[in-house]
């Protein structure tokens, strides 16, 4: 480990990307293959492999007291070294005591990462890491705590690690790329590329991908303004799932590749009925299903004809994400659950089929496949719904093995050519209950991971509050030496309330400046958090309220994000709890109709 702490000292130390590669490259030939690999893994600024869903769950709370211990200083001395650094890392480099016997080798740093992960409960957590770090030089400890928390903070990307391997073993980068887009593991790929087998890299089922990403736009002009031929769907409110299928077993994945089949257990059914391997990508959204059974497969192309937006309805409505909520995150569902609240998985995209991967052809001939596919699967459905319909019992059992099954559902594309066509299908968009609109490039090949301008995001935002800063904590990845994370509040007679918690918007100067002033004018310094003085006003924009317990207030924001300082308010000028309750009704309203 202290080879590895030392390259990425050296990494740290010059700007040259060619440098970096070339130090990186002549390291990982240094080592063993297994080194190499779990190398490649920590270079990334990762304790596991992408596809893994294993996390440590160590938060900086927990290493800041540890770091403490070890190196027997106090809240003030470690605040002293931590504005200095910026990186707890780089204040355990520094502070930690140099002891004989101490150092440890790479792999034995990977096992201990994987006992921190499986302990269960804090004070075993802590405990071993404790151990890890109190084994490790200061040098190492430096690099164990920023794997950890999840950035090197050395300039070192993992496309940087790509070109790394690729000149350390003599395979072309594109080579590499691929096969660590497939894999979703830089390790494996190290592996491959240095037995020379990259081309054997496979798209292995189960293990999720990365998900193709879209790119905000500020007008309907923009919205047509990258691509020749534009397919437009509804942006659906609810969570980004990547479902794989094969045989009869089907897997589930959310956007940070967690696994959450176990919340859904409707969708595992619907899936399987599938005529062939696949892997979907879409939206798992609560769902009003329509009464009569409905088609739910059609490509809808014209733009606003009655036909089309009649079709689109047909297919049963999105309900509010509050109402997802409900079902996230529960091991358990409890069938009153899967009555009251049902889901669809909204599917818009198909990254492999029976034995293809397609991610390398264009969502124009994906989007066929997908029809086709789910053309075969509701014939499946609809025998299935039949059978059951002879079966059942009771009515409330029909209606529930009907929503069991007919859960898939194609999400209606639609064309649009003007930039009017646009607007009027946002305005629909929003009438359905959704949050607006998705525009993608008909001729875009699916990149995981990547977000770009062939897939495009338009919406709008519900309302802004004006909020007073309360609570400041320092940020994490780029932003972790600065005071970038603020908690916020709205008036409640003289009483300021918490009401959300954001922390993008800001660009870096106006951060450095508040940074400033914060340290200047906290009232409580609890080391990662400060309870400042309740005089900086905020614009946030969010994309919808709901009733939580979390803050004070008695509501949470969904997706806050400040829009921009508002120096020129005061803080008796910030938004009333009253005014978060009319927005909140209007929301409602808006959902409901
Ligand atoms: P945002 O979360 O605002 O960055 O918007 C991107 C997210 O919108 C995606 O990650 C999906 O979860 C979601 N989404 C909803 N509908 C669609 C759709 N039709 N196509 C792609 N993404 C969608």
């Amino acid at each position: 480990m202290q080879k590895f702490a030392q390259t990425c000292d050296a990494v740290a130390a010059t700007t040259k990307k060619l440098q970096k590669t070339a130090l990186v490259a002549e390291y990982l030939k240094s080592r063993s293959l297994h080194e190499a690999a779990v190398s490649a893994i920590f270079l990334s600024g990762k304790p596991f492999p992408a596809w893994e869903e294993t996390t440590l769950q160590v938060g900086g709370a927990l290493l800041w007291r540890i770091v403490a211990e070890l190196a027997e200083k106090d809240d003030v001395e470690l605040s002293a070294a931590y504005r200095r650094h910026g990186d707890l890392g780089a204040v355990a480099g520094e502070l930690l005591p140099q002891k004989p016997g101490q150092g440890l080798n790479i792999l034995e740093v990977s096992e201990k990462f994987r006992e921190i992960a499986a302990a269960r409960g804090a004070t075993k957590k802590a405990a071993l890491v404790r151990d890890l770090l109190a084994g490790a030089t200061p040098l190492e400890a430096k690099y164990i705590i920023k794997i950890v928390t999840g950035d090197l903070r050395i300039g070192l990307k993992e496309s940087l690690v790509e070109e790394a391997i690729a000149k350390a073993y003599g395979a072309t980068l594109a080579e590499v790329q691929r096969a660590n887009m497939l894999l979703g593991d830089i390790g494996e790929t190290l592996r491959l590329a240095a037995q020379r087998k990259l081309a054997e890299a496979k798209m292995r089922l189960f293990h999720p991908l990365g998900f193709m990403l879209a790119s905000p736009i500020e007008s309907a002009e923009e919205g047509l303004s990258y691509f020749a031929e534009a397919a437009v769907e509804d942006k659906y409110d609810g969570i980004r799932a990547q479902a794989h299928v094969s045989a009869g077993k089907v897997k589930i994945f959310s956007r940070t590749r967690d696994e959450i089949t176990e919340s859904f257990p409707e969708l595992p059914n619907a899936l399987a009925s599938l005529p062939y391997d696949a892997i979907l990508d879409g939206e798992i959204v609560a769902w009003e299903y329509p009464r009569a059974a409905a088609d739910t497969r059609q490509l809808v192309d014209e733009p606003q004809s009655e036909e089309g937006e009649e079709k689109a309805t047909s297919l049963g409505r999105a309900r509010p994400f509050s109402v997802l909520q409900q079902r996230l995150g529960r091991k358990k569902v409890s069938e009153k659950m899967l009555h009251d609240n049902p889901v669809a998985f909204l599917a818009f995209d198909v990254l492999y089929a029976n034995g293809d991967l397609l991610i390398e052809q264009p969502l124009r001939e994906r989007a066929q496949i997908l029809d086709e596919l789910l053309a075969a699967e509701r014939q499946t459905i609809h025998h299935r719904v039949t059978d059951t319909q002879r079966k059942s019992q009771s009515k409330f059992e029909f209606e529930q093995e009907q929503v069991m099954t007919a859960s898939v559902i194609r999400a209606p594309v639609f064309r649009a050519a003007s930039a009017d066509d646009l607007e009027e299908l946002f305005t629909s968009a929003q009438a359905r209950g959704n949050e607006g609109l998705m525009i993608k490039d008909l001729d875009s090949l699916y990149l995981p991971g990547k977000r770009g301008k062939s897939w495009l995001k338009m919406k709008r935002e519900l309302a802004t509050l004006d909020v007073v800063v309360t609570a400041v904590e320092y940020g994490h990845g780029r932003r972790i030496g600065v005071l970038s994370d603020y908690t916020f509040a709205v008036w409640d007679g003289d009483k300021l309330v918490n009401i959300g918690k954001a922390y993008s918007g800001l660009t870096d100067a106006e951060i450095a400046e508040m940074t400033h002033w914060f340290l200047e004018h906290t009232i409580e310094d609890q080391g990662f958090r400060r309870i400042v003085e309740p005089k900086i006003v905020l614009e946030v924009a969010f994309n919808n309220m709901m009733r939580s317990d979390r803050h004070d207030s008695g509501f949470a924001l969904r997706f806050p994000r400040i829009v921009r300082l508002r120096p020129d308010k005061s803080r008796e000028e910030a938004d009333t709890i009253e005014s978060v309750q009319e927005i909140f009704k209007k929301q409602e309203r808006k959902s409901n109709q």
